[in-house]
């Protein structure tokens, strides 16, 4: 077992810890960096493995956070298919699977999330997938070369945008299979995620909403077929399951660091966990939010990028809060790209049409702006957020008339 010192350890191959990576260098840090993730590969970005890269359009180096040699030109030592697996938080120092330990002077912990695996009846069963790494999208892009009929259990935006790529990519014929009535009606409500779903159905995507899966029937130790609670069988050569994730804590638990409410790590405003020093970000990281004046954990690409980006600058003592609005998007093939600012709920005020696929769907909360979503409509998004960040509570009428500049609300 060997022992070694280093300025920054960032735990966890992710985007959060890539971007941290990089802004501690930006900003000037010439200590020794050490980033240790448990994946084979260098970090990357997610978000094509359920677009682009699955649908063959995107090559792997495209999705790389950056180049192989940018590591080393940045002189931040990456230990890849390597865990922490356990934390000192008091004596700063950190044991590897390696066996080796790590004293550092500051840590961040970007460990993310993992998928939510159902535990119902025939799981087993071969080709039911999940989608978190890049191996998955490969397995997954595999089927679509050979598979005929692929059922898509979820309503939200894994599954809404695999059905869209498998359909898209590869002519397979999708079926979803989702507890709520309509597709993404959780994150942006029924009125909105009515028009998703109706973008699905038009591309030949049949969606089964109200649905909970009983089991999983198969032959030959594979998945045939999907039955659920409602009566529905829907016959299938694959599965793949959309069901959310939950934030991977288990290091942070046993360096007995504090959880919040929705499990994850809870941080101050600058990112900061209940260990001095030890910071986190990303899909793990609780945080109090001053734009939203509560504690959030946010599992979005671009949350993770800053928030890395926020807790380097912490790291090298700058003592910012993260005051960031969070910005998710998500892609149906090229049918369909939604981009969205909040998160909040409420009345919801259209402005433009949707049967166009051309609006913006303002949420609003007792008068004030808490979200935007827009389709089509990039240009409104700076606008709204705006409104979001100032608790603005514009005339509604006036919101959806497109006559009115929404600059002079
Ligand atoms: C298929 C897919 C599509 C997506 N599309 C979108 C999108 O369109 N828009 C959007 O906003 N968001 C999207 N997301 C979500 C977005 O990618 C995530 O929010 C983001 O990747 C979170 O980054 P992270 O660094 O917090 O965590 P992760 O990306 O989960 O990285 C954490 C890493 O830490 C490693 N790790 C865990 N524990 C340890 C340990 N003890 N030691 C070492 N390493 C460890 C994990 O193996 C993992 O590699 C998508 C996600 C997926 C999976």
């Amino acid at each position: 077992m060997a022992r070694r010192r280093v300025d920054y350890l960032l735990i966890g191959g992710g985007l959060a810890a890539a971007n941290c990576a990089r802004w501690l260098r930006e900003e000037g840090a010439d200590g020794s960096v050490l980033l240790v993730g448990r994946e084979p590969d260098p970090p990357y970005n997610r978000p094509p493995l359920s677009k682009g890269y699955l649908q063959g359009k995107e090559p792997r180096e495209e999705v790389l956070f950056r180049p192989d040699e940018w590591w080393q030109e940045q002189d931040v030592e990456l230990m890849t298919r390597t865990s922490v697996i356990r934390l000192d938080a008091a004596e700063r120092v950190a044991t590897l699977s390696t066996k080796d330990e790590v004293e550092f002077d500051r840590a961040l912990l970007a460990t993310g999330a993992n998928v939510r695996r159902l535990q119902t009846e025939g799981r087993d069963l071969d080709g039911i997938y999940y989608l978190r790494v890049f191996a998955n999208s490969d397995a997954i892009r595999a089927i679509g070369e050979r598979a005929e009929r692929v059922v898509l259990v979820g309503g939200s935006y894994i599954a809404t945008e695999v059905a869209a790529s498998l359909t898209a990519a590869y002519g397979v014929k999708c079926s979803l299979v989702m507890l709520e009535d309509v597709t993404l009606e959780r994150p942006f409500g029924k009125q909105v995620g009515g028009f998703f779903q109706r973008v699905l159905e038009e591309h030949g995507i049949e969606a089964h909403g109200g649905q909970e899966v009983e089991r999983f029937e198969g032959s030959d130790g594979r998945v045939r077929s999907v039955v659920t609670k409602g009566g529905l069988e829907l016959g299938c050569d694959a599965v793949v399951v959309g069901a959310g994730v939950a934030p991977e804590t288990t290091l942070a638990q046993q360096a007995g660091l504090e959880l919040g409410e929705a499990g994850g790590v809870r941080c101050s405003a600058g990112l900061e966990t209940s260990a001095p020093g030890i910071f986190a970000a990303g899909d793990m990281c609780e945080y109090d939010s001053p734009v939203h004046g509560r504690r959030m954990r946010i599992e979005h690409w671009d949350v993770a990028f800053n928030q890395g980006k926020t807790a380097a600058l912490n790291m090298l003592g700058r003592d910012v809060e993260h005051d960031v609005l969070p910005y998710f998007f998500s892609d149906l093939a090229d049918w369909a790209s939604m981009e969205y600012v909040g998160p909040g709920s409420g009345d919801v005020v259209v402005r433009g049409s949707m049967d166009d696929g051309n609006f913006t769907a303002f949420y609003l909360t007792a008068g004030r702006v808490t979200a935007t979503l827009t389709v089509g409509r990039s240009g409104d998004l700076e606008q709204a957020g705006r409104f979001i960040t100032e608790h603005a509570s514009p005339n509604p009428a006036a919101l959806a008339d497109e006559g009115t500049d929404l600059a002079s609300l």
